[in-house]
């Protein structure tokens, strides 16, 4: 039955064949996909040994056998003698190759860039930092610099790829950036010249829509769920949506921009030129603005400059009033856009992504009690804020690159 997990799985999803833009199966295709279950098998169960990947994917011995053979020689699994039976048999146990996996991730934030080195597991091998800056160009040259010495100083390690999170949209033809209000870059290749300089394939995603992969990828959620929105909250708002086990993209790349969506007609003004966008109501650059715009009291620290999100957070957390209340206004919209998204999509999870999931004891709350008063339909939709020290973005990276290799072929 070398099709029964596939066909499983298009058989509960709906969907009509598309009689303008099909390939059929060929043999090759066929390969393809018995090859990636049997991947993503060990993946899941390693250690584990023929006879058992035979039984979970209902192959033929003789199938998985020739399979695990190619993977072996591709350097992707590796056979370990892990097993030890009575009588001194000792089978073959098969295990992901920790060698095999160099992956380079690359979250992009409007301030801070950080890099991270990780193999098929998404484990951290090592990281690195670094300012964006205003200017592309030296952005690139900076970034491929400290990408090859990271690769040098691993150079025992394949190199899959990089993937890299934007705080923006990306083209689906062109692979430029289009449209990132927050960094205030124009239109920009960041694929072709970081490729060009470090050697290696490079994958370009919005950070909300790296962050839904990883979750689908690594994240704790039953297999079950086919359903997901991710919102990255930081300097802006993004969200990432996986409906009925698809990333979805829209059109033109830009489905999923909620924090454009007007809350507020002659709301504040927005980085985008609008007024009144969720973004400029809930991110973290909203907080900051509330915690400036309240009335000083003897409590208010001094300082100079714009406070970060960070200092409003950790005041918050210490009781100073007015970060208290800047943080519960910014709650009070995560919250009106979270209902929205709901009311739209019904997922099974939405996972929150950013900073403020640090103080969830307090905003959480305040979220649930806006889609309770909200919702008369009600929410069965779980809401589930990421842990910020397992850094969800960067790990969304690195599930760029792996569903290349882990995921459904892409057949066009
Ligand atoms: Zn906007």
């Amino acid at each position: 039955m070398p099709f029964s997990a596939a066909i499983r799985e298009v058989s509960t999803v709906r969907r009509k064949i598309d009689l303008d833009n099909f390939q059929v199966a060929s043999v090759k295709t066929a390969r393809d996909i018995n090859r990636r279950i049997v991947l993503n098998l060990i993946r899941k169960h390693q250690p584990i040994s023929r006879a058992e990947l035979s039984r979970h994917s209902r192959l033929q011995r003789s199938t998985v056998s020739v399979i695990t053979q190619q993977l072996i020689a591709e350097r992707w699994v590796r056979m370990g003698a892990f097993g030890n039976l009575p009588r001194g048999r000792k089978p073959k146990f098969l295990h992901l190759n920790g060698e095999r996996g160099g992956i380079v991730g690359v979250d992009l934030r409007p301030e801070n860039t950080t890099m991270m080195l990780a193999d098929l597991e998404m484990r951290s091998l090592a990281q690195d930092s670094m300012r964006t800056g205003s200017d592309p160009e030296e952005f690139i040259a900076e970034l491929a610099r400290r990408i090859r010495r990271l690769m040098s100083a691993h150079s025992h390690l394949a190199f899959e790829g990089i993937g890299m999170a934007l705080p923006g949209r990306i083209d689906l033809e062109s692979n430029r950036l289009v449209f990132a209000p927050n960094l205030a870059w124009k239109s920009v290749d960041l694929k072709g010249p970081l490729e060009a300089a470090t050697g290696l394939e490079v994958e370009l995603e919005n950070a909300a829509n790296a962050c839904a992969l990883a979750e689908i990828w690594g994240g704790a959620h039953s297999e079950s769920v086919r359903n997901l929105v991710t919102v990255t909250v930081s300097e802006g708002i993004g969200a990432g949506m996986v409906l009925n086990g698809q990333l979805v993209r829209g059109a033109t790349g830009m489905a999923g921009e909620w924090g454009h969506v007007t809350l507020q007609e002659n709301g504040p003004l927005c980085k985008c030129g609008n007024r009144g966008c969720w973004e400029a109501c809930a991110s973290n650059s909203a907080a900051v603005r509330y915690f400036t715009e309240l009335e000083p009291t003897q409590n208010k620290p001094k300082m100079s400059g714009m406070p970060t999100f960070d200092l409003v957070l950790k005041l918050a957390q210490q009781g100073q009033p007015q970060a208290h209340a800047a943080l519960e206004k910014m709650a009070h919209y995560l919250g009106v856009g979270v209902a929205m998204t709901i009311a739209a999509l019904a997922p099974d999870v939405l996972v929150v992504v950013g900073e403020v999931t640090r103080v969830w004891d307090r905003v959480g709350p305040i979220i649930d009690g806006v889609i309770a008063s909200r919702l008369s339909m009600g929410s069965k939709t779980q809401i589930v804020p990421t842990n910020p020290d397992t850094q969800p973005r960067l790990r969304g990276t690195i599930a760029l690159v792996l569903q290349k290799h882990f995921g459904v072929p892409h057949l066009a």
